[in-house]
């Protein structure tokens, strides 16, 4: 099986590192990088009717529900692209979104390979999420201290305005560790329970979480 074949759940609370990765998994791997989070920022961002739906919840920090981002992955999965493999990031997030998924994968005749969890303390997290910025044009995510980019603000690689999103302020954040220990954190056992599980150590740096993944990757 090649890697890139290769059908990949990142798994981990906010602020895990699961963007950071899944654009490195992409880039260096060539995995089509599917993002629930970026999806529904594109359509918040074209006003679309169902990113009028999302919005609120999101800059609230609370999760978008079910059906939404269900409706919204599934008819992604159903581009052909994504028959080569693809690496999911920051979907499934509730357990009904994770038995709709092996529902539409089981229609597709397509299965999971691998899920990785990607551990981090606590207030690792918090830390990342409060001095996190994001390019406006090409979605680069950097960090005030951990990844400053050349120019304060600017984009490294293409030039654009970085932002703080809605959703990293400090009350929003609370919000999104809550619906991760109230809802997320279970599937750490259901996928456990199907044997597809592997823990990544994503509390450094992510060069060391990324050749975690790399490995993980290869005996998979
Ligand atoms: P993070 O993992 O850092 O919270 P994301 O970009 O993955 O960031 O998600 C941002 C927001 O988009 C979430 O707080 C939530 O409101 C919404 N969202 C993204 N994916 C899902 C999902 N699978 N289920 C429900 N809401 C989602
Ligand atoms: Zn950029």
């Amino acid at each position: 099986m090649g890697a890139n074949k290769t059908k990949l759940i990142l798994l981990g609370a906010p602020g895990a590192g699961k963007g950071t990765l899944a654009k490195m998994i992409q880039a260096e791997l060539g995995f089509v990088h599917l993002s629930t989070g970026d999806m529904l920022r594109e359509a918040v961002k074209e006003g679309t009717e169902l990113g009028k739906k999302a919005a609120g919840y999101m800059n609230e920090g609370k999760l978008v529900p079910d059906d939404i981002v269900i409706g919204i992955l599934g008819e992604r999965l159903l581009a052909e692209d994504c028959e080569k493999g693809f690496v999911l990031d920051g979907f499934p997030r509730t357990r009904k979104q994770a038995v709709a998924l092996e529902d539409i994968l089981r229609g597709e005749r397509m299965s999971l390979d691998l899920v990785l969890n990607l551990e981090t303390p606590e207030e690792v997290l918090i830390q990342r999420l409060s001095g996190r910025t994001q390019c406006e044009s090409c979605g680069a995510i950097y960090h005030e201290e951990n990844i400053p980019s050349r120019d304060p603000g600017v984009c490294d690689k293409c030039g654009g305005k970085l932002y703080q999103r809605e959703d990293d302020r400090k009350e929003a954040i609370e919000v999104r560790l809550r619906a991760y220990r109230e809802e997320t954190a279970e599937l750490i056992d259901f996928y456990s329970e199907d044997g597809l599980l592997k823990s990544v150590d994503s509390g450094k740096d992510v060069e060391t979480a990324f050749k975690q993944i790399a490995a993980g990757l290869k005996d998979g």
